[in-house]
């Protein structure tokens, strides 16, 4: 999610990388589920969320749909988020002890809290966001260890082809200003990466490739410096 905010205002100012040591380890969050609750529908999933959610909970996107995640409109592109429900407007998964109940498999949003992503020239560094956490003594960890994401070079990769192949589709369609048109695109996407089942034996990283491969020829995305 784009936001028109200015980053020394909400970082400490600094760019790290995995092998960095930030201030962000909040004791494993215990008793706190703060950043668990409350969210509206930042929590964006991408692909790789719905795929873990899918293996791990044994659901189609449908039925995750019907339960645990919502579609809405992100930056003029329909992509999925976290419900939240209740009064308290918890997160499904936050079980009455105050702790994930999908914590091995969570989204790639909740592993990276209360870190950011910056993005810049086709690539992206870490940021800490240093007003979203309440706890107060956090201490140093190395940014590899708190994200804790397996496969994680690959990761980024993926991370980092999702975000610009969203920005390259935005524009695309900002600049249409076709309702029709743009409607079309997003039903593409929604279905193409989320609603068309991946294979939970195979490789997620592959198969998105295809995906992504497939998306940019049948949608004619062209790339620019972004
Ligand atoms: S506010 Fe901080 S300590 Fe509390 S759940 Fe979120 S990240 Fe963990
Ligand atoms: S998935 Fe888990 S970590 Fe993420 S918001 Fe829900 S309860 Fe919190």
């Amino acid at each position: 999610m784009e936001r028109e905010v200015s980053f020394n205002e909400i970082s400490d100012g600094k760019l790290y990388e995995l092998n960095d040591l930030v201030k962000a380890n909040c004791n494993d969050c215990k008793g706190c589920s703060t950043c668990c609750q409350g969210m509206g529908k930042s929590i964006i999933l991408d692909p790789l969320d719905i795929y873990h959610l899918s293996k791990n909970l044994n659901k189609t996107f449908e039925e995750l749909l019907t339960e645990y995640i919502e579609l809405n409109v992100v930056d003029g592109v329909i992509l999925p988020n976290l419900k939240m429900v209740g009064e308290s407007e918890r997160c499904s998964f936050l079980n009455e002890e105050g702790r994930c109940n999908i914590h091995a498999f969570r989204p790639g949003i909740c592993r990276l809290f209360p870190l950011g992503r910056f993005y810049e020239k086709h690539s992206f560094q870490y940021f800490l966001q240093v007003h979203e956490c309440t706890y107060k003594n956090k201490t140093k960890v190395k940014v590899r260890k708190w994200i804790d994401t397996p496969d994680i070079k690959r990761n980024e990769q993926f991370i980092n082809d999702w975000h610009y192949f969203q920005k390259d589709v935005q524009k695309m369609m900002k600049s249409a200003q076709d309702d029709q048109l743009n409607k079309g695109i997003n039903m593409y996407i929604v279905r193409n990466f989320f609603l068309l089942p991946y294979n939970i034996t195979e490789d997620f990283y592959e198969q998105f490739q295809e995906r992504l491969v497939r998306a940019k020829y049948e949608l004619g995305v062209e790339e620019e410096d972004n």
